[in-house]
This record gives C-alpha cells, structure tokens and sequence, in this order.
C-alpha cells in the first residue's frame, strides 16, 4: 500500500467543546427525507397506492431506485438492506423478478419525460453477472425511456469488482460510479471483515474511467473498530491521490440490537462520541486542506463538481441517496426495499425479497408501506430540506411560500434557544443560519422542526 508524506504537516483538528459533545450524543435521524422512513405504515394489497404512480405528469422527468440486495461476503459494520448469496442461482431469480417488476412499473407510471436519474444501489449491484446487468440496464432505459442527458450512477464494491463488470458499465453508459472504500487501513479492514488494499481500488478507478465513467464517487467511514484522527487522515489522504470527484464521509451506526451481524464488532475497539468526533474532524481538515468544499452534512467535492456547483447556487436537494442536484420530483422505487417519492408521499417495497417477489409474480407492485404527506409535513420538510442542504433558511419566508402565517412554526424556532447559545445556529427573527462550527450538528438544529422525533429517536444512531 501507498503511504502519504503529509503525516508531518497535516492540519491540526479543533477538538469537540463540552457542548458540542452534548449534542453529538443525541440519537437523530439523517434527514434524507422528511418524514422518516420510521413513519411509513402498512399499505399493501388494497391499500397501496398505485394511483400515485399513475398521476406523473408528462413534463416530469423522473429518477429510478434499483435496489440489489446481495453481496458476496458481509462487512461487520452494514447497515444495508442486503443478503449473502452463496449460490448464483439466487441472483439469477432476482434479476429476472426483477425485469417483470420493471415491466409492472412502465405500466402503472403515467405520462412522463423520462428517466433524468437512475441509480443502482444495494447491496452490491455488482454482485450481478455482466451480462445481467446490461440486461437489467437494458430493461430500465427500454422500458422507462432513459433520457440522453440522463446520469446513471452505480454503487460498487471494490473489493469484488471485475474487469469484465467494469466493462459492461461502460457499454451501459453508465456516467458514475461510488466506489466503497470506507478506509484504506489494514488493521481496520481486517476488524470489519472487508479487505480491499489501496492497489485494488486504485485499479478500480483506472479503469472505470478508462470505460468512461467519468463521475467518480468514494465513500469513506469513520468510528469504525481501530479507527483514530491519525488512521482517518492517512485513508483520506490515500483516496485523494486517486482524485476522486466526490467524497462522503459516514460515521459508522453501532446498532447491534437492529443488525444482529454489528455484534462482530467489539465494543472496546470503537471510539467514544469525543473520538469519533476527532476523527470527522480529521477527515474534514484532510479533505478542506486537499482542496475539496464542503457540501450538506457529509459530503465533500471539488468545486467544479456540478454538485459542489449546485450547492454553491443554492440548488442542492437531499433524498434517499443522500445529496443531490437531480430536481425531479418523482422517485421510482424498483426492487425489495427501496422507497418511492410521488408528489402525494412516499412509498416502500416490501423489504423481504421474496415477499417482493411473490407479489412481482401476482402481477402487482410490491407496494408494503406508505405516507400519504400531509401540508404540515411538506412545510417542515421544506424547512429540514434547506437546512440540510444551504445551512440556512428563512422560516417565515417558506411558511408564506407554503400558504401559512409566518409565525406558524415560531415554536419550533423557540426551541433552538439552547442550540443557539451552545453556537450551533444564529437565529435572526425568523431566518436561522448554521455556522462553519455547527455544520456537523446541523441534525439537532433539523430535528427542532421535527414534530415526529419524540416517538422514532431510539431507532437512530448518534448525531456524530
Ligand atoms: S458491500 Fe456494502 S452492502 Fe454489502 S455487506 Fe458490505 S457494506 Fe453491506
């Protein structure tokens, strides 16, 4: 493995003062939409609204989620919705379940402009055969009409990514790729049962922009087992020699009581909230030193990148996969769990997949939860939106924008007394702003327009 020469010269990291750390032990959602998914109820069969999928209308352009639920081997830490295949045969099924479901989806969405945004996720879609997945591909643009300027981005384990699968993203056109890297330390690699060395990656990234993918993507972690600020600056540091164009750091969620596989994960080897805090810190000064802006909560990019543009105009929107400049107001789910954005609420596919399956066979949607959004929910979502995204909103302004008096969420900017002299926002009359300082908590200052936290908070994991 490559080793950095900066280990001398990097920035030092602001240590978490005793407020910050109060509120960095809080349990709050991520806010990738507003309400949480923890809010969906049952509505299958009868009740699932398949009339929301009919009302696109035909200046939409709408974006697609494909769901892959397998991998090949399971890392300690997961937090996905995903499964172990031993056998190919299982995939197989899948895949071909999942051609039907597409073909349920073409005839139930309404008129539309086409795909603008397709993103493949998972699990690994590259557990998928190559040839499956142009298959797949083909289905999808075929079947959903995948306009010319459309992005197509794809989630990929290093670790298991072939030449040949690299090849076939190429013939698919596809346009970005996120790479999982997490961290690049072997002792860490080796607690979480994941072990791809830096060689492999970088060979990753060679060739998927030799195939053309020209949007590349690395996902890193921290408050991993093992993991410290030294160890966390070192990956970074390596993962900015592969120039990537884009950059999420995740703290890593200990919720063994929600994923059984969390309790390979010792927790003598994790971090206290101040450490993974020194750690986000590390991480952060690392990437601002290598030239990269901060964008949102958690994502960092070069400032050409057009989503470091988005956000630099006031354009950037937060959904499911995170940050986005993708304007579409309407999400396709397709495959098991993944969950659909319609202008009248959200939507999820049943989790389990062969629940998912069986229906796909009936010739329905697998449709198994739903949340009708009410007008209050789109004015706080609103609010949670832009604080998430522009670190700043005028919450008067968007209650007039949303047909309410001004003051209709005084409460809710009441409640941020505390988190205004702890410095994490500064409230002017109604207009709220979260300062350089309080960007990693933006969560708390969110969760104060969350009217649903009270009863979902012991689902989530800590704010940092
Ligand atoms: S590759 Fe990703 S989805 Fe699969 S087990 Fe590892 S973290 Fe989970």
């Amino acid at each position: 493995m490559l080793s950095t020469s900066k280990t001398t010269d990097r920035p030092l990291s602001r240590p978490a003062t005793a407020a910050q750390l109060r509120h960095a032990s809080r349990n709050l959602p991520r806010y990738t939409s507003y309400p949480t998914a923890l809010a969906f109820q049952p509505g299958e069969g009868a009740a699932a609204p398949v009339d929301w999928f009919a009302a696109t209308r035909a200046e939409d352009t709408i974006s697609a989620y494909v769901h892959v639920p397998f991998c090949r081997r399971l890392c300690w830490y997961c937090g996905c919705n995903t499964t172990v295949a031993h056998e190919y045969d299982r995939i197989d099924t899948f895949q071909q379940v999942l051609e039907r479901e597409i073909d349920l989806l073409a005839r139930a969405l309404g008129p539309h402009a086409g795909v603008a945004h397709l993103h493949f996720g998972g699990g690994s879609p590259n557990a998928l055969s190559p040839e499956h997945f142009l298959n797949l591909a083909d289905r999808l643009y075929d079947r959903l009409g995948l306009r010319a300027d459309a992005e197509i981005a794809v989630e990929l384990d290093p670790a298991l990514l072939s030449d040949a699968f690299v090849d076939a993203l190429g013939e698919a056109g596809v346009t970005r790729a996120s790479l999982g890297v997490q961290t690049f330390d072997p002792i860490v690699q080796e607690k979480v049962n994941r072990i791809q060395p830096y060689d492999r990656v970088a060979a990753s990234a060679e060739r998927l922009r030799a195939q053309g993918v020209r949007g590349l993507n690395f996902d890193l972690m921290y408050g991993l087992p093992a993991q410290n600020p030294e160890n966390v600056a070192e990956s970074v540091e390596l993962a900015l020699t592969l120039k990537p164009d884009r950059i999420a750091v995740f703290g890593y969620a200990h919720v063994p009581w929600m994923k059984k596989h969390q309790v390979m994960i010792q927790d003598a080897d994790l971090a206290d909230v101040a450490g993974r805090w020194a750690q986000a810190e590390a991480a952060d000064q690392a990437l601002v030193a290598g030239g990269y802006v901060r964008i949102g909560l958690d994502h960092y990019a070069r400032p050409e990148d057009p989503l470091a543009i988005a956000a630099a105009e006031g354009r950037l929107r937060r959904n499911f996969q995170g940050y986005t400049d993708d304007p579409a107001p309407v999400l396709v789910p397709v495959g098991p769990s993944s969950i659909g954005q319609f202008r009248e609420g959200f939507v999820q596919n049943a989790v389990a997949t062969d629940t998912w399956g069986r229906a796909v066979l009936k010739g329905e949607l697998p449709l198994a939860r739903k949340l009708p959004l009410s007008a209050e929910d789109r004015l706080r979502a609103a609010i949670i939106e832009r604080l998430m995204c522009d670190l700043a909103v005028d919450v008067g302004a968007v209650c007039q924008a949303h047909g309410v008096n001004p003051g209709a969420l005084d409460a809710s900017v009441a409640a941020l007394a505390e988190a205004e002299s702890d410095g994490l926002c500064r409230i002017d009359g109604r207009r709220i702003e979260i300062p350089e300082g309080g960007r990693r908590l933006m969560r708390v200052v969110a969760a104060a327009f969350d009217e649903r936290l009270p009863v979902a908070q012991n689902r989530h994991a800590k704010a940092v």
